[in-house]
């Protein structure tokens, strides 16, 4: 696709990857049909196929301005472009290399850089989420209502230790989910204590380094990585094994999974953060299905909407697995229209394209049978907030649902977890 690359970035790794995804697109456009932007504002720069047009201009030193930026950026990097194309065009791969070159050529409006720089500095540190959710809920009648609605209440639980078995995997708190749903690891302790397998929490660092790539801030994104990776050579090495490594947000868990895509070429790193893609598991993929069987009979929660989030369907392509656990623990999914859709949150997106945000929203909450629901449960943070701010049913990540069915079927029981010690 690419022919006459300009001078500038003939040497840039960066562009060689770029110019060997754009060769795969045939031009079809069969992507743009489950595209969210393009779906929403009928536009063909707000689609993968007119992207990776705008893209290939830039990169050839075509026409290209900021509009350029501004149609990269109404991107959800949802990926459902990828899930829909056949010819296996991984546009996620060229977005991410491209997009900040363009942005610091073409440049962003200044109230967009400084929000960035904001969210950036803001978000991947739990102790300034917290001060930051402290403030908004004591000032709170001074934000816009839509803002106002987003405030999660922050539950205050007791610290949790580490959980021990005979197995041991690590697992990432999150930046956000450890503030906003420490009830998720909580009961993701609880289930795996019930298979022996003990979590021990990555303290530092606190995040995965997605949100600051998100926002392409790659040196902060890259130190944050390159941080996590000695967090986990450090502990194989005082396990002398490969020690697993699980993140229960799927946002979270798809950007540890990709940690080879971010240092491919990279001398000193490329092979280390291969190996720690490597060990990065879902707890959909830990979980014994044996071991949820029947838990829905324990449930107040037995009829759901699943809403599988972008980075579980089409990042992880683990959606099927996610429904199949809780299928095999009993539950009811009830059918959703155009699954494929992005929920408008999209981790720091939403934040930075609020009204896009809740337009998208609108369209995802519409497919969903809420009136025979009992609750909405999905895989992510994000994605679990931002519902949540459109229904007043319970929205749950899958864990919570699962970890407090089965503590319900273990009261009933009148017994304790088969292994493991009292968790987080
Ligand atoms: S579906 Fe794939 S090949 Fe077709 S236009 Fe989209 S990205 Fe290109
Ligand atoms: S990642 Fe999502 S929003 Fe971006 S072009 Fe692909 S389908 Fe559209």
């Amino acid at each position: 696709m690419l022919t006459r690359l300009r001078p500038e970035f003939r040497s840039l790794p960066e562009a060689e990857v770029a110019e060997a995804v754009l060769r795969r697109c045939v031009h079809c456009g069969f992507c743009t049909a489950t595209c969210p932007t393009y779906r929403l504002l009928g536009d063909e720069n707000d689609g993968p196929r007119g992207r990776l047009y705008l893209m290939k201009a830039f990169l050839e030193g075509g026409p290209a301005g900021s509009d350029t930026v501004r149609h990269l950026d109404r991107c959800l990097t949802c990926r459902s472009c990828e899930t829909t194309c056949p010819s296996g065009v991984e546009y996620h791969r060229v977005l991410e290399r491209v997009r900040p070159q363009a942005a610091e050529r073409l440049g962003r409006p200044w109230r967009e850089r400084l929000a960035r720089a904001a969210i950036g500095s803001l978000m991947p540190r739990p102790d300034r989420v917290t001060a930051l959710l402290d403030l908004a809920r004591h000032f709170d009648f001074l934000l816009p209502g839509r803002l106002r609605r987003r405030l999660p209440q922050v539950p205050r639980l007791p610290s949790w230790r580490d959980t021990s078995g005979h197995t041991t995997m690590l697992v990432l708190p999150g930046c956000v989910q450890q503030v906003t749903h420490p009830g998720t690891n909580r009961g993701l302790a609880r289930l795996l204590a019930r298979q022996g397998v003990g979590l021990r929490a990555i303290e530092s660092p606190s995040c995965c380094g997605a949100l600051n790539a998100h926002l392409d801030q790659g040196n902060a994104a890259r130190r944050l990585m390159q941080r996590m990776i000695e967090t986990w050579e450090r502990a194989c090495r005082e396990q002398q094994s490969e020690v697993p490594v699980l993140a229960a947000a799927s946002g979270c868990g798809l950007h540890l999974r990709e940690y080879d895509e971010h240092f491919a070429g990279s001398s000193g790193w490329a092979e280390r953060a291969a190996a720690f893609a490597a060990a990065v598991r879902d707890p959909a993929e830990v979980l014994d299905p044996e071991r949820v069987q029947g838990l829905a009979a324990h449930s107040p929660f037995p009829r759901i909407v699943f809403h599988a989030p972008c980075t579980l369907q089409h990042g992880l392509r683990l959606d099927v697995r996610v429904r199949e656990l809780l299928t095999a623990a009993g539950f009811e999914l009830l059918p959703v229209r155009e699954p494929w859709r992005c929920c408008g949150s999209a981790g720091a997106w939403s934040l930075l394209h609020p009204e896009l945000s809740e337009r998208l929203l609108e369209a995802r909450m519409a497919g969903f049978p809420l009136e025979a629901a009992d609750a909405v449960v999905t895989a992510n943070v994000g994605c679990q907030m931002h519902i949540a701010t459109a229904t007043a049913l319970p929205v749950l990540h899958w864990i919570e649902l699962l970890a407090e069915a089965a503590d319900r079927r273990d009261a009933s029981r009148n017994q304790s977890p088969e292994t493991g010690s009292e968790s987080r």
